[in-house]
């Protein structure tokens, strides 16, 4: 079996509320190889945002394990976790979370700034991946000037600015038409091509069915698994 880019062992998180604590996940122990591509579906409230973000190492388990290449993310310094989130994973949202000063260009040239690249390098890679999801005449446009499926092609690339191993996408189609849905699943089928691995939480049961390998989640738990 091919290295995991990142595994949940036993995982658990325990949100403490005033009316009780709520389990987001109970128990779950998840592995993604490098370069693979699944899809995540349950019903709302299952656990799914929760589960990316402990994957993605911006929420922590409250008990289990997260290995992220053969890290175990509990011990790593703060810095380094910072680094691994900036360098290796990229965070893609239904609501794409651009910064609304910027261009389309400057939103993925940001991440590549804040990582220390210089700026030749950061010009080729932005004019390299704006053109990747097909975006090259749109440099110059703000957020508030592009279409929803035109900001959601521009949240991939900046998610993609620093060559992450793992893009973790939490219903990317969710704001989107079928057409404009379509092309942003299309991209990420490309992403997994080119070799990223992908995870994809969706309630859409067409682009579920374009990964090899279907998670489905109910209250907090993994219960069916094409590839366990
Ligand atoms: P999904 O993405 O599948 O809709 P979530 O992972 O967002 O589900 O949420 C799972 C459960 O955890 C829900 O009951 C939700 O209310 C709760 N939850 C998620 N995030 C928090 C939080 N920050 N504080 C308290 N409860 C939370
Ligand atoms: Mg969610």
């Amino acid at each position: 079996m091919t290295a995991p880019v990142v595994e949940a062992r036993g995982v658990s998180r325990v949100f403490p509320m005033q009316a009780g604590a709520v389990t987001a996940l109970a128990d779950v122990s998840l592995r993604v190889s490098a370069g693979e591509y699944l899809s995540i579906v349950g019903p709302s409230g299952c656990g799914k945002s929760t589960l990316l973000h402990v994957l993605g190492c911006v929420d922590v388990p409250t008990a289990g394990a997260l290995r992220f290449q053969d890290r175990d993310v509990a011990t790593l310094p703060d810095a380094e976790r910072s680094r691994l989130r900036l360098r290796e994973i990229g965070f893609v949202f239904q609501r794409f979370f651009l910064l609304p000063m910027l261009t389309a260009w400057e939103n993925v040239e940001l991440p590549q700034a804040e990582a220390g690249i210089a700026r030749a390098e950061r010009r080729a890679r932005t004019a390299e991946l704006l053109d990747y999801v097909g975006l090259a005449a749109r440099a110059g446009h703000r957020p508030s000037e592009l279409s929803g499926g035109e900001m959601q092609r521009v949240a991939i690339a900046r998610a993609l600015a620093n060559r992450p191993r793992l893009l973790l996408a939490d219903e990317p189609t969710g704001e989107l038409d079928q057409t404009t849905g379509g092309q942003v699943a299309d991209l990420l089928d490309r992403l997994h091509h080119d070799g990223t691995a992908v995870v994809v939480v969706t309630h859409d049961a067409v682009m579920a069915e374009r990964a090899p390998r279907l998670v489905h989640m109910r209250d907090g738990r993994i219960v069916e698994d094409s590839g366990a």
